[in-house]
């Protein structure tokens, strides 16, 4: 049985007309937030129908996968090459442990590359499984709106199906964005960074955002020369100033050979096949690869969403209320196509969300605050709620910055120099805790527990009456007594870093 849902947020339960169409729900896209919604859907008893390009690793116009870019060719497999570059500097840190690494120590590239693949197919077929048993019908095909209640998904060997579906829900993520200069054909994208034949010896990457600092550390990590380069005087645009300039630090300290305030301009093949990246400063770079990592626009560009007039945002987003409804009524979005909080697991809320108000009878809103997130740099920075900048700006009355910096235990050890950084921001009125973020091993670990607390509305008088588990890194965050800065909310954050 179907449901019908009204103005904000009313849901009523219909029955009439449903029997004229082919599925209660139509999804496009099957990633993280298209899978969740038609399965938690299906569980709701909708009759739910889901189409997804053929599985490949390097997406295109003709090629995905079911489990989407997150499973296929992001998180995941980004996070098996982060586990992949970090026994380098364990094997560094080991020496001083006592073990006698003293023969050359290889690293075979394409037995990790296969690897990874192997663990994707698996996952691939694991989300198939998953749609198949919560008795969602799978498409193979380009899925295209036809009209408000009306898709047609077009095969691999050209043959249209049309179907009609009550509701269709959009969930076609993004794709990353290259930028415009000459020779910009030469430059790979995360895409191909995850499934690169050869290891480049020399890389150069462009930005400073998640995917680049995510690649300059793994790349560097497993023995490249890594040259990133940003346009900003920090990477990381709109986390903790303080936490940017540790990341800086961490990634110079590791060898990545940074250059802030810097674009790329050209790029030409050079005459031993690899590929010269020239500055805005006039230097060349000389490189096997060169990554743009220059954020990534939603997919929408061949939804067809003009024929149903499903409005889109001046970055070519999917325009969604609260409830992840379009203007069209019959037509919803979730995850990255909406581009709202382009995180897996935000767009797995918004799917389930989706799912609860119009197949539940549960009209209900995702909750966008106090979700943390992590850049898998090597040390990794982790976050939820506000950094201090944000505090500051939002501030009412002062707000209390406290600080640690240490030398992490096992650093003691191996000498690796290298600072492990936290910091809670907290709301001086109140005492409740409006931010907290790190730097250092484990911190997306330590982050998670610490964003149940913040979700609670925790006070810093209760993280100081948590007893800490010792020795850890993590009980730092339940004994920082001492105020690194009180800052009155006149004084608004910094310049633009
Ligand atoms: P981001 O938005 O994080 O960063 C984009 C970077 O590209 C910024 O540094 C930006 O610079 C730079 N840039 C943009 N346009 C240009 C240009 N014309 N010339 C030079 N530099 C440019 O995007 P990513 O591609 O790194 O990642 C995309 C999204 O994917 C992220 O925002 C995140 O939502 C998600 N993601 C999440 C991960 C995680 O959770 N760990 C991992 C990877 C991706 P500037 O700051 O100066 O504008």
């Amino acid at each position: 049985m179907s449901r019908k849902m009204l103005n904000d947020g009313e849901v009523n339960q219909t029955n009439e007309d449903d029997a004229h169409y082919d599925f209660d729900l139509f999804v496009i896209g099957a990633g993280s937030g298209g899978v969740r919604a038609s399965r938690f859907s299906a569980n709701f008893g909708a009759k739910v129908g889901i189409c997804e390009l053929p599985f490949h690793p390097i997406s295109s116009e003709v090629v995905g996968g079911v489990g989407g870019t997150c499973v296929i060719r992001g998180c995941v497999p980004k996070k098996i090459l982060v586990y992949g570059a970090s026994f380098g500097g364990e094997i560094e840190d080991a020496r001083n442990y006592g073990w006698e690494v003293n023969e050359k120590v290889d690293f075979n590239w394409k037995k990790l590359l296969q690897k990874k693949t192997d663990e994707i197919v698996r996952l691939n077929g694991i989300y198939k499984r998953l749609l198949a048993n919560a008795g969602v019908k799978l498409f193979e095909g380009e899925g295209k709106i036809v009209g408000p209640n009306e898709v047609e998904v077009i095969q691999l060997d050209g043959t249209k199906l049309s179907y009609s579906a009550k509701h269709i829900l959009i969930a076609t993520g993004s794709r990353a964005h290259r930028i415009s200069i000459p020779g910009q054909e030469l430059a790979i994208t995360s895409d191909e960074a995850l499934s690169l034949e050869e290891f480049p010896k020399h890389a150069v990457v462009l930005g400073g955002g998640y995917i680049a600092v995510e690649f300059a550390s793994i790349w560097r990590g497993l023995g490249a020369t890594v040259d990133l380069c940003f346009r900003k005087e920090l990477p990381l645009r709109g986390f903790d100033d303080e936490m940017r300039a540790v990341v800086a630090r961490n990634l110079e300290g590791r060898g990545v050979n940074l250059h802030p305030r810097t674009n790329l301009t050209k790029l030409e093949k050079t005459e031993d096949g690899k590929i010269k990246a020239t500055t805005d400063h006039g230097e060349d770079l000389i490189a096997d690869v060169v990554l743009f990592a220059t954020g990534r626009v939603p997919n929408t560009k061949r939804l067809n969403l003009e024929a149903a007039g499903v409005e889109l945002d001046e970055a070519g987003a999917v325009k969604v209320d609260e409830y992840s409804r379009t203007n069209i009524p019959s037509i919803w979005a979730v995850g990255d196509v909406t581009n709202r909080m382009n995180l897996t697991p935000v767009a797995l809320m918004e799917g389930t969300f989706f799912a609860n108000t119009v197949f539940n009878g549960k009209p209900s809103k995702p909750d966008y605050r106090d979700v943390p997130y992590a850049v898998f740099s090597i040390p990794p920075l982790s976050v939820v709620g506000l950094s201090e900048e944000q505090a500051i700006e939002q501030a009412h009355g002062d707000i209390l910055v406290f600080t640690s910096t240490f030398n992490p235990m096992k650093n003691t050890v191996s000498g690796r120099q290298e600072k492990t950084v936290m910091k809670l921001v907290v709301d001086a009125e109140t005492d409740k805790v409006l931010g907290a973020s790190m730097v250092g091993p484990d911190a997306p670990e330590i982050i998670q527990g610490i964003a149940v607390a913040l979700k609670c509305g925790a006070t810093k008088a209760q993280f100081d009456s948590t007893v800490g588990i010792h020795p850890s890194a993590a009980e730092e965050f339940v004994t920082m007594r001492t105020v690194s800065r009180r800052v009155p909310p006149a004084n608004k954050p910094k310049t633009n870093l």
